[in-house]
């Protein structure tokens, strides 16, 4: 690993060194496994620890790692990490390419580019990059009005950030947000910290920005992901059309993404239950900053700071006319998925026994390990054993900010049910 790369003065970061100079010594070379090359071939970005048949040397975390095929030929080059089981993140595939400045220019750009079109004035909070599926394994930014937020799930990007936080910073302030695993590294071997200010102004609370006209709060330094579930507005932007004169139960509401939507799409009632007060705080907020909106401010809104699965053991005779469930990650490991897969059956069962005749069920899940298959599947069959009528109103996937490109990027599905009695 390099020496700190940087110094934190008055609450700015300043660039003390590069990158530690590369000694003296050969490319990183790597050779893996049949099926592996085929995987990479096929464009997927992960190369496993056991799928490494062999090196020319150890390697350093962050420094790029160049795959060779079976024929001796260029295959892929990537970024190395000598301690996660994800050996190689893969930056390029195909032809040989090197890997410079103007190439990380062109990614970024190609990036953006992505994104062109997308949204309107309304909408200034975004995915910028969304980590492998644009190239860019292990980084996510995010845009939430003139702040950007850099958000690292792996350590080898640590060695190169200054670099890549002159190419990624924008216009007015770029915040560091490092994924729990990686954040001791980061402190200790480079001085950097969970919500460090990389370039910008300093910052003390939430920055606010818009959302299909809606007014959020983004806890940039501390909030969950990189501050607001960005990845939820189309589904907001559903439940919105399906909430007038409803009351609406907000399961798992965070900062109150869907209760504002709800409440501007004519709900009479929203409760936003969520076992944080500090997010329950911030959804208050939320609706106080949207007040200007005739329908948010007729709507009342209540937050149950409670656990959802306690409350909904106990809570058996209160009925919705809609109820949002959109816990969090239930199945963090493959090894979870079968546990997780039960959790969610109860869940939706138990918020379907809460919905009114001719009531909405809004069901998502954001866990990567369970397939859009097998949620929509354990989602009907809930719904079926509930001996009610029922319709499927829609299913839906990734958000076009948030697409993806391969199957673990694929995290995010949602289905709809109206209930007849
Ligand atoms: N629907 C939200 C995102 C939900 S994130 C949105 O659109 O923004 C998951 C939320 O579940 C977090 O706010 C977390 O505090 C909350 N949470 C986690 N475990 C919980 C539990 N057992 N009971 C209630 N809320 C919980």
């Amino acid at each position: 690993m390099s020496a700190a790369a940087f110094s934190c003065e008055n609450g700015r970061v300043t660039v003390k060194t590069e990158p530690a100079k590369k000694a003296a010594q050969p490319n990183l070379r790597l050779r893996i496994t049949a099926t592996a090359e085929t995987i990479v071939r096929k464009g997927h970005p992960w190369v496993f620890a056991q799928s490494v048949r062999s090196q020319n040397r150890p390697g350093a975390t962050g420094e790029l790692a160049v795959i060779f095929d079976r024929a001796d030929r260029f295959l892929a080059i990537g970024l190395y990490d000598a301690e996660s089981p994800i050996r190689v993140r893969i930056l390029h595939a195909g032809k040989p390419r090197a890997i410079d400045p103007g190439w990380w220019r062109e990614q970024a750009g190609a990036a953006f580019a992505r994104r062109n079109g997308l949204f309107d004035a309304q909408t200034t909070g975004f995915r910028l990059i969304n980590g492998e599926n644009d190239g860019w394994p292990g980084l996510v930014l995010d845009q939430y009005d003139s702040t950007r937020v850099l958000k690292l799930y792996s350590t080898a990007w640590l060695p190169r950030l200054a670099e890549m936080a002159r190419l990624l910073e924008g216009e007015n302030r770029l915040v560091l947000r490092l994924s729990r695993n990686i954040q001791k590294e980061a402190h200790d071997e480079f001085g950097l910290d969970d919500g460090t200010i990389l370039h910008g102004d300093p910052l003390d609370g939430p920055v606010v920005f818009l959302e299909s006209g809606l007014r959020f709060e983004a806890d940039v330094l501390r909030g969950q992901k990189t501050g607001f579930f960005l990845d939820q507005r189309e589904n907001r932007r559903n439940v919105e059309t399906l909430s007038k004169d409803r009351s609406v139960l907000n399961l798992f509401s965070y900062s109150g993404g869907f209760s504002l939507y709800a409440a501007r799409g004519g709900a009479g009632r929203v409760c936003s239950l969520d076992i944080s007060e500090h997010a329950l705080a911030a959804a208050r907020r939320n609706f106080a900053l949207n007040q200007e909106h005739p329908a948010v401010a007729r709507c009342r809104h209540e937050t149950i700071q409670t656990d959802a699965f306690q409350w909904l053991r106990q809570n058996t005779w209160e009925r919705f006319d809609m109820v949002v469930l959109d816990p969090p990650s239930l199945a963090k490991k493959e090894l979870e998925k079968t546990d997780a897969m039960a959790a969610y059956t109860k869940l939706i069962e138990a918020s379907l026994a809460r919905v009114n005749p001719r009531g909405i069920l809004v069901a998502a899940s954001c866990s990567a390990h369970i397939s859009a298959g097998e949620f929509f599947g354990l989602a009907r069959d809930a719904a079926r054993q509930s001996g009610r009528k029922f319709d499927e109103l829609r299913t839906t996937g990734q958000p076009p900010d948030h697409a993806a490109t391969f199957a673990e990027g694929e995290y995010l599905k949602c289905i709809y049910f109206s209930l007849s009695d």
